[in-house]
């Protein structure tokens, strides 16, 4: 081989991974459902992060959107319905070298979750959960949500709902330990991206809200926000979700909006201004339940067995 120049063909120690890496079966979803663009930006957020498939999870409970993990070639945890949450928190306090992200959706979340969500922003462990809302429960075939607006008719409302619906932001701002809140929408994949890619970088839990589209059940709701844009308002600030210079062509309606100051978010969130779409909040302070519950993990068995026999002869008499 006199001559040939061979250091090209060495192995990398670091592998280069690409979207195939992250690219699992086709998501059998409708026909234009949203949670295909969620999915397509999540696996572009894992390549340009370049996070190790085998040190990523995504953890859902039950829903359209919580078939999720099965379309992502990194680990997954399909759980029960509501329980996406406390699964999630449990892999992240015993494995903190996990990527950790979840794919809920309003009912998932908003309704037999409620319990979790409300915990799991005050544990503020390190983690991103995508809330996939698109008013409706869609996997039981169209049955009102929490988040579902008043008159949506329903199999089970077919009158229309008469509840007024929760709002997913407004209560994740009202917890204590809240410390990243934001808002996009599936049908702006720039947008998208940059917010998976802010939420991913927060030192706690990034709780986003995805208007999502339903085109098999809610088809229209979402309409009015495509048709006219100037409905929405793009939060804009320094510190908050930098989309790209094109994004301000898409939405002519912007707010300039501090993410440190929660009052403004909670303004915003009650629509003064528009449909928010951005950074409603950050807190990067924040303490983290997860940095906590990690100590002691890195404890030998001797270590462990030491301590044990130190609690048993704390009750010997
Ligand atoms: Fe998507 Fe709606 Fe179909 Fe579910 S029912 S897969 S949310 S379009
Ligand atoms: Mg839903």
């Amino acid at each position: 081989m006199y001559g040939l120049k061979l250091d090209w063909m060495e192995t990398p120690e670091k592998p280069y991974y690409t979207l195939e890496d992250y690219t699992g079966p086709e998501g059998r979803w409708c026909p234009g459902c949203g949670d295909f663009a969620v999915l397509a930006a999540a696996q572009r957020l894992c390549r340009d992060e370049q996070l190790a498939p085998e040190k990523t999870v995504f953890v859902s409970g039950i829903g359209c959107s919580s078939r999720f993990p099965h379309y992502m070639k990194t680990y997954g945890f399909h759980g029960l319905h509501g329980r996406a949450l406390p699964v999630a928190c449990g892999i992240r306090a015993r494995r903190p070298d996990l990527n950790v992200f979840v794919a809920t959706g309003d009912g998932d979340c908003c309704s037999i979750g409620t319990a979790h969500w409300i915990h799991a922003i005050r544990y503020n462990m390190k983690m991103v959960v995508m809330m996939f809302d698109n008013n409706v429960y869609g996997l039981t075939k169209n049955q009102t949500s929490p988040t579902s607006n008043v008159g949506l008719r329903t199999y089970t409302h077919p009158r229309g709902n008469v509840v007024s619906p929760l709002d997913p932001l407004q209560v994740t701002l009202g917890v204590a330990g809240a410390s990243f809140v934001a808002q996009t929408v599936d049908f702006n994949p720039p947008h998208l991206l940059a917010t998976l890619t802010a939420a991913f970088h927060h030192p706690g839990f990034a709780f986003i809200r995805i208007l999502q589209r339903c085109p098999h059940y809610t088809a229209k709701i979402f309409d009015p926000l495509q048709q006219d844009p100037s409905q929405m308002a793009l939060l804009t600030h320094p510190d908050g979700i930098d989309g790209g210079e094109g994004l301000s062509r898409v939405f002519p309606n912007r707010v300039e909006h501090d993410p440190s100051d929660i009052r403004q978010a909670r303004a915003l969130v009650d629509g003064e201004r528009g449909v928010p779409v951005g950074l409603l909040y950050r807190n990067p302070d924040l303490p983290r339940y997860d940095e906590a519950s990690a100590a002691g993990l890195a404890a030998t068995r001797a270590d462990r067995e030491n301590l044990l026999e130190d609690q048993f002869d704390w009750f010997s008499i």
